[in-house]
């Protein structure tokens, strides 16, 4: 073997190494910590999804989560804080932002708020805000507290890909291009944060539905929140012409599958039986009989129709139908008026866009 073929396989094989999951000894903490301080990239559990990590005041440490991503500069990146005062040092808390942390904090919540000048505008997409979450998962607050830095995290999956509630998630999507992931096992409620927009606390606007309602943010606020029309899928040259004054990211191709995927209201028990060649994610369990016919064609959210369980099984419901050579995967939306159902349909929507 050339001197240049022997480099090419040792390039290969240094890309070819899949990402380390460690599991959260005192130790592995600490030395993850390191890796953040140093401006590394970590993946790490958080009770929505799991999180890419970086330090959210190191512009290129924050930089490094794009190229990972594919993330497109103009998507701004969620920074998490530990503390309240450590929120008060990225963005300007005004009283109503003061309200709903205290109320949700920590917790499945992201404000968006106007920006101090110590948050890189690579982190912000060049805006004049910045998104705010406290955490409420005890190994992400360890690790904040170890590496004492605000942290950026967007969910760590490949740009547009489904969201992942696992380490191995993180490792099937990502693994050649990440070094450490910390295994916190499967998040504890699946789908990510509501997102607020507070920029004018007189308008608060909701920009991502999540596990935290519109209903209990207004209960707080004492006043409505609107919703934009672009939570209902938007094209994204609609939200790259009015970049400024629309949320940036919040595009209508999202969290998708790359097996077409299909909404209905109900999906009739004896479809899979029906349809071989397609892919069944139920909201509740199917009567079995009428269901069993293809191995591995259907998935349901939950057996009892508890929405809490099928948001934490969301994501993985998709992956696994995914994995299949499946013609199209026909998906159940959440019933309307249940507990988290504008989260689950959302996320349903976006991944059924075209
Ligand atoms: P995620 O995709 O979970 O990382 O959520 C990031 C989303 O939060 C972005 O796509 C935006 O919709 C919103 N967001 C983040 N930062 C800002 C910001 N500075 N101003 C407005 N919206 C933001
Ligand atoms: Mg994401």
């Amino acid at each position: 073997m050339s001197a240049p073929e022997r480099a090419l396989v040792v390039k290969s094989s240094v890309a070819q190494k899949l990402a380390r999951i460690s599991q959260p000894t005192p130790r592995n903490l600490a030395r993850l910590a390191r890796v953040l301080a140093r401006g590394g990239l970590v993946a790490v559990p958080t009770e929505t999804v799991y999180g890419l990590a970086a330090d959210a005041l190191n512009a290129r440490a924050c930089a490094k989560i794009f190229r990972a991503k594919g993330r497109p500069a103009h998507d701004p990146l969620i920074v998490h804080v530990r503390t309240l005062a450590q929120a008060a040092e990225v963005a300007m808390l005004h009283s109503a932002a003061k309200k709903l942390a205290a109320a949700f904090w920590p917790g499945p919540l992201t404000l968006v708020l106007p920006k101090r000048d110590c948050v890189p505008a690579l982190v912000t997409a060049g805006l004049g805000s910045v998104a705010v979450r406290m955490p409420r998962h005890p190994l992400f607050r360890t690790l904040l507290r170890l590496c004492a830095r605000p942290l950026a995290a967007p969910s760590a999956n490949p740009f547009g890909y489904i969201s992942p509630t696992t380490a191995a998630h993180v490792r099937a999507g990502l693994g050649p291009r990440l070094a450490h992931i910390l295994d916190g096992g499967p998040c504890a409620i699946g789908v990510e944060s509501t997102i607020l927009d507070l920029r004018d606390p007189a308008r608060p606007a909701l920009l991502r539905p999540g596990a935290i309602s519109r209903a209990q943010l207004e209960k707080v606020l004492g006043r409505p929140i609107r919703v934009p029309r672009r939570t209902a899928a938007v094209p994204a040259s609609t939200v790259r012409k009015a970049k400024a004054e629309l949320a940036p990211g919040l595009l209508a191709r999202h969290y998708s599958p790359r097996t077409p995927l299909v909404l209905t209201a109900k999906i009739p028990a004896m479809h899979p039986a029906a349809a071989p060649c397609d892919a069944f994610l139920f909201f509740r369990r199917p009567p079995q009989k009428k269901s069993a016919a293809v191995p591995g064609n259907v998935f349901w959210l939950s057996a009892t129709g508890d929405p809490a369980e099928a948001a934490r099984r969301l994501f993985a419901g998709l992956r696994a139908l995914d994995q299949g050579q499946w013609r199209c995967i026909h998906a159940e939306r959440a019933p309307a008026r249940t507990p988290l159902a504008p989260a689950i349909n959302d996320r349903l929507a976006r991944a059924a866009a075209k």
